[in-house]
């Protein structure tokens, strides 16, 4: 099997599995007072300033959460039960996490706004100034998309944020150890598994100050803003990937850099990039063929892991949300990929992989003529 699907999870590192193995049986309560609590609540505590210094951002204040997507509910329920504001500012081509949730407040009488955007993937940022006003709680954005891999401007849209005297969430799941995390963020959603840690773990950065009512009540564990007993051994997990991410971050990009061009001369001619080719993370290649059935290119390839759009999209028969937000028609949508990879990706076996997929798509290609 060659793994080209890093956007929808990635291989745990070695050092990540050494960092949580001691942790299987050791059963200690973190939370508990004895010798054996404290020493798990220190290996949190040490992860969590891993997990920090990755985000980079000054104050160790992030929780643990059971992954990203608690964390974007947290943030974006969390900041309207505490304001009087009722406005939510976010992005058309947001994770569903964002957009879902968004859905969910709008039932409960919010307003929300789905900033357009533009051909590249990049959202309208005249369309932004104009929503963003003083009824206006929160802007949600991410940092790198998902499925077509472009940088949003965050910390444009911080500042505008800011001088509306709005919260600004960035949800960086996919720019986390890869792409800086802009300063003027107040609440910052991360996930393990995502930077070669383990599922069932994320985190909120949350800005001094910054007021969020907890959406899980009970032990009040993580600052009263999430209860519930934590994982030491995913919490070791979390800040080992955090850790070498920050670490490993200028050979990553050289990596994927590397990467990148390997694939796009394998791919041959006859392929266009969906969204911005300057402005992105190039460990994301998403691309469409002009009469490809991507689906049945996916089927005809069972031991490469790819992708059709994102991982929530595909299996839903669904076209992509954020292919049709940028301008895409269904044929177009429907003749996508998405290859993903990253540091363990041998450039070999992408080589190899790029091939065939191109050549399986010429042969549907030949089979329609
Ligand atoms: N946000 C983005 C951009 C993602 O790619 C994902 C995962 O697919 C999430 C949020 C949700 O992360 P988690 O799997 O930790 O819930």
């Amino acid at each position: 099997m060659i793994y080209l699907d890093y956007q929808a999870t990635t291989p745990l590192a070695p050092e990540v599995v050494a960092a949580m193995t001691p942790w299987l049986d050791k059963f200690a309560n973190p939370h508990s007072p004895s010798r054996w609590g404290r020493e798990a609540a220190a290996a949190i505590a040490v992860a969590r300033a891993a997990v920090d210094r990755a985000i980079g951002l000054p104050g160790d204040t992030s929780i643990f959460t059971g992954s990203a997507t608690e964390a974007i509910n947290l943030a974006i329920k969390g900041t309207f039960e505490r304001s009087t504001r009722r406005k939510l500012v976010t992005v058309a081509t947001e994770h569903a996490a964002v957009l879902d949730t968004a859905e969910w407040l709008q039932d409960q009488g919010v307003d929300v706004v789905r900033l357009p955007v533009g051909r590249d993937g990049i959202v309208d940022i005249e369309a932004a100034r104009l929503a963003i006003d003083a009824d206006t709680a929160l802007v949600a954005a991410m940092l790198v998309n998902n499925e077509i891999g472009v940088l949003q401007p965050v910390a444009e849209l911080a500042r505008l944020a800011r001088g509306a005297g709005a919260l600004m969430l960035c949800d960086a799941v996919q720019g986390l150890g890869r792409v800086a995390i802009p300063d003027g963020c107040d609440l910052v959603a991360v996930s393990a598994h995502k930077i070669h840690g383990p599922k069932g773990i994320g985190a909120l950065w949350v800005r001094e100050g910054t007021q969020v009512a907890p959406l899980v009540h009970g032990g009040g564990q993580e600052r009263g803003l999430r209860s519930g007993t934590l994982s030491p051994m995913l919490c070791a997990g979390f800040g080992a990937a955090a850790k070498l991410a920050a670490e490993r971050r200028d050979a990553d990009r050289q990596h994927v850099e590397q990467l990148w061009s390997a694939a796009l001369e394998a791919l041959g001619p006859g392929w266009t990039l969906n969204g911005s080719s300057e402005q992105r993370y190039r460990g994301n290649l998403n691309l469409r063929r002009d009469g490809l059935d991507a689906a049945r290119l996916l089927a005809d390839l069972r031991d490469i892991a790819f992708s059709l759009g994102s991982a929530c999209a595909s299996g839903s028969g669904r076209p992509s949300h954020v292919l049709r937000a940028i301008g895409l028609s269904d044929a177009q949508a429907r003749g996508s990929i998405r290859l993903g990879f990253g540091r363990y990706t041998r450039e070999e076996e992408l080589v190899d992989a790029c091939r065939r997929i191109a050549a399986t798509a010429r042969a549907q290609q030949d089979l329609a003529a």
